[in-house]
């Protein structure tokens, strides 16, 4: 039995737009995620909450938060979700998400959804009418023009290996697929390789394959993303990630310690390679580094 909680807001407005996703508001209808990522920074101490909880009233309270936006005219893309998994098997009894959509198609706000699950098959009925009722900001409207992103995320293609690092999740092999279906459904899809995992799925032959596979699956874009490791508890990302290279790749500790030194993220130059050897793949398969 999923616990159920009441929220007094569920519609989280940011500061500014994310340069990367787009959205200008997030939406999380449950706290925690089943699909227990070793990477993923949501259950630890610095962000988030371990217990998985479902936002009960959720629908009800987006639908009076909306209403007050789209009366003054404040549209911008939601983000389902940026901090749970909208699709876990838990939603496939509550249906919270597609209550969700429903308040979205309603106000006619666009949204970006961002999963792992082929649950998001169930939905494309509602999602096919927000593409085209949604309101888009003035400056995205030329730009995107139309309501909907769907994207997938993966953080490796070996099969193998994301059995172990994403352990709850359908393999990345069926992300594909399901990714494929979307697009020939008529959406925008694309691929969020993030995180990738240095020493494991970041090289230029790993980032070679897994652009001419996302693009042999449809994808319109690819997002690529080195992986952050944050706190030192017994739940926080860094501490399972430590563990798992302990167990699996001993040899890439110490590869890993010198990598992050004492940040929650590689350094600069890191970055800078892999977003120029993204954008350069990118433009060798045709496809885009960016959404919009
Ligand atoms: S699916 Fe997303 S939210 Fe869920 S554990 Fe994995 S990274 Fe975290």
């Amino acid at each position: 039995m999923v616990k159920e909680v009441k929220v007094k807001s569920i519609l989280n407005k940011h500061k500014k737009r994310d340069e990367w996703f787009l959205d200008d508001y997030s939406v999380n209808p449950y706290y925690g995620c089943t699909f227990n990522c070793i990477y993923c920074y949501i259950k630890g101490s610095k962000y988030g909450s371990a217990e998985l909880a479902a936002k009960i009233n959720a629908p009800e309270i987006l639908d009076k938060q909306l209403r007050h936006r789209a009366k003054k005219k404040e549209y911008g893309i939601i983000a389902l979700s940026s901090s749970t998994e909208p699709y876990m098997h838990v939603e496939r009894e509550l249906e919270l998400t597609r209550m969700i959509l429903q308040k979205i198609l309603k106000y006619r706000f666009p949204v970006e959804i961002a999963t792992k699950s082929k649950l998001v098959l169930r939905d494309l009925d509602i999602l096919e009418k927000i593409d085209s009722a949604a309101i888009l900001p003035a400056d995205l409207a030329q730009r995107l023009g139309r309501g909907v992103i769907v994207s997938f995320s993966i953080s490796t293609l070996d099969e193998k290996l994301a059995k172990i690092v994403e352990p709850g999740t359908p393999s990345p092999k069926n992300r594909l697929k399901t990714m494929l279906k979307c697009k020939q459904g008529g959406f925008l899809v694309g691929v969020n390789y993030i995180p990738v995992l240095p020493f494991l799925s970041d090289s230029e032959e790993n980032l070679d394959e897994m652009i001419r596979t996302a693009k042999d699956y449809g994808a319109d874009y690819v997002l690529i993303g080195s992986l952050t490791l944050f706190g030192d508890k017994a739940n926080d990302c860094k501490t399972l990630y430590y563990k798992f290279l302990e167990e699996h790749f001993p040899e890439l500790v110490s590869e890993y310690k010198s990598l992050f030194r004492n940040s929650f993220a590689p350094p600069k130059r890191y970055q800078t390679k892999l977003a120029e050897m993204s954008k350069r793949l990118c433009r060798k398969y045709g496809i885009k580094s960016r959404i919009a």
